[in-house]
């Protein structure tokens, strides 16, 4: 097994992504178990800030990391709310505030075409020259009213049509089969594969 650091200090987030990266070795640890601050996520794309949570987590514990960035970007806001999907709704932002916010932008629209994008970043020491980068996207649309009760975010907004059911409809199992950071890591357990074996 190796050790690598996962540039989050979300239980959830590293029980879901250590049963997906089971057969890499990957011995997945949170950086909140090294009492490491988060990184400041100055980057403009997922890729940028998925990059500095990857290098700040592996500098400070000398490490292989592991790090995540995801969002909602949705067509006729020009991507938005993107990398700031966390906090669109300013301080003290809630997911209902959130949720909210997106339905007062798009109440006049009837372009309601989202996606749910995921970036992977690993890094083998800090300074890597050569991280491994994959992405994974999940193609919706936002409903006018909120439906189901499961996930979290956006997810009671997010439908999709192939399923006949928001992303809070479905079950973690069908959600983790079709979702955005589903995608992004069987992504990079072939990447992974890949790259150890050229
Ligand atoms: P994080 O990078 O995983 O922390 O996600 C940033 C934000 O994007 C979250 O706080 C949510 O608002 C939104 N988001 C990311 N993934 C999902 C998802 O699977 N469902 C709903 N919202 C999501």
């Amino acid at each position: 097994m190796s050790r690598v650091v996962l540039a989050s200090g979300n239980r959830g987030k590293l029980k879901e992504m250590q049963q997906v990266l089971a057969d890499t070795g990957f011995e997945l640890l949170l950086q909140t178990d090294f009492d490491i601050v988060d990184a400041e996520e100055t980057g403009l794309s997922f890729v940028e800030n998925a990059l500095i949570k990857a290098r700040h987590a592996s500098r400070e514990t000398g490490l292989p990391a592991l790090a995540d960035d995801s969002g909602l970007s949705v067509d006729a806001l020009g991507g938005q709310p993107g990398i700031y999907s966390a906090r669109y709704s300013g301080e003290g932002a809630t997911d209902a505030k959130n949720n909210a916010k997106l339905l007062e932008a798009l109440e006049s629209c009837d372009d309601r075409r989202a996606t749910f994008v995921c970036v992977l970043a690993y890094v083998r020491y800090a300074e890597d020259p050569l991280p491994l980068i994959c992405q994974g996207l999940w193609r919706g649309e936002i409903l006018r009213a909120a439906r189901g009760e499961n996930g979290f975010g956006y997810d009671p907004l997010f439908y999709i049509a192939e399923l006949d059911s928001t992303s809070a409809q479905l079950s973690p199992e069908v959600k983790n089969r079709n979702s955005h950071r589903g995608r992004a890591l069987r992504a990079f357990v072939e990447q992974w594969h890949s790259s150890i074996s050229s």
